[in-house]
């Protein structure tokens, strides 16, 4: 489609992830999300107030904590209503919200089934002789949808249903996205709501936080500057004690 004939586009909730397509059209975007913050799997408040506050500075703009009530138009999108009754014209509607498990062969065989279908840690389901791995799948809670996960979890169910006894931990959420060329990685517990110890840095164009539970890195955010995400991932996987560099780990 000519770049013309991107007037207005409107994204609906987290569509910001996918950033190659936000940079196509970057001066006439408008972003409508959910929840009062971008990217909140990935980000604090604070480094969502930063990555706004820089896509901001490239023209995009934003509707936090919003709901989209219906798309408007007839043969082709004329625009987007919000349930707070605003209205905003659009040529082109793009919505990212989200996987969500098809459970009907679940309920026709009686699994145990909530946001996925449930595992125990061998990813056995509530039948003894049906397993399941992957975005279907949910343990303990959570339903990951992203491929590290349903790896892992393949893996384990394979290896137990041939006989084996693997038992899975859970996947660690590590994410490298670029977010409208701006480069975003996040990994395990970024401490949304600021409870646990954590070290910050950040600069006119990058936030970088480290999150720290009993001396170890929990989790941890890079937003701008990603360069040092692989060597904090692999103190957080190797458990490394970090007692005594706590406030050197951000500066290499
Ligand atoms: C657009 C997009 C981008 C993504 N990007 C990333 C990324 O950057 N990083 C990341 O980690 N993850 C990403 N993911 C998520 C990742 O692809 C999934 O987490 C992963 O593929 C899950 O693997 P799976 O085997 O559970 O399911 P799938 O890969 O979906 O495989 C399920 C298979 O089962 C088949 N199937 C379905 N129903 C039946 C049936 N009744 N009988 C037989 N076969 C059936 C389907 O056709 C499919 O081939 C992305 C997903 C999408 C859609």
């Amino acid at each position: 489609m000519p770049r013309a004939k991107f007037h207005r586009v409107y994204f609906v909730r987290r569509i910001l992830a996918h950033g190659r397509v936000a940079l196509v059209a970057k001066e006439v975007l408008s972003v409508v999300e959910f929840f009062p913050r971008l990217l909140p799997r990935q980000l604090d408040e604070a480094g969502a107030v930063r990555l706004q506050r820089i896509m901001e500075g490239m023209g995009f703009s934003f509707r936090l904590g919003a709901r989209t009530r219906e798309v408007t138009g007839g043969e082709g999108v004329r625009g987007v209503r919000l349930e707070s009754g605003e209205t905003l014209s659009a040529g082109m509607v793009i919505i990212s919200a989200g996987v969500r498990s098809n459970l009907e062969m679940a309920e026709a065989m009686r699994l145990d089934h909530d946001r996925g279908i449930k595992v125990e840690e061998r990813m056995m389901t509530s039948r003894l002789e049906i397993y399941a791995a992957g975005d279907v799948a949910e343990f303990k809670g959570m339903t990951y949808g992203i491929w590290p996960a349903a790896m892992e979890q393949g893996w384990v169910a394979g290896a137990n249903m041939g006989g084996g006894d693997l038992r899975y931990e859970g996947t660690t959420m590590a994410k490298t996205l670029k977010v409208a060329g701006i480069d975003l990685a996040s990994a395990g517990n970024i401490d949304a709501e600021d409870k646990l110890e954590s070290r910050v840095v950040t600069d006119e164009n990058s936030y970088k936080k480290i999150v720290i539970e009993n001396d170890r890195i929990a989790g941890c955010i890079m937003l701008g500057d990603t360069k040092d995400f692989s060597r904090i991932t692999k103190m957080m996987s190797e458990k490394q004690d970090v007692s005594q560099i706590k406030d050197q780990v951000l500066s290499g």
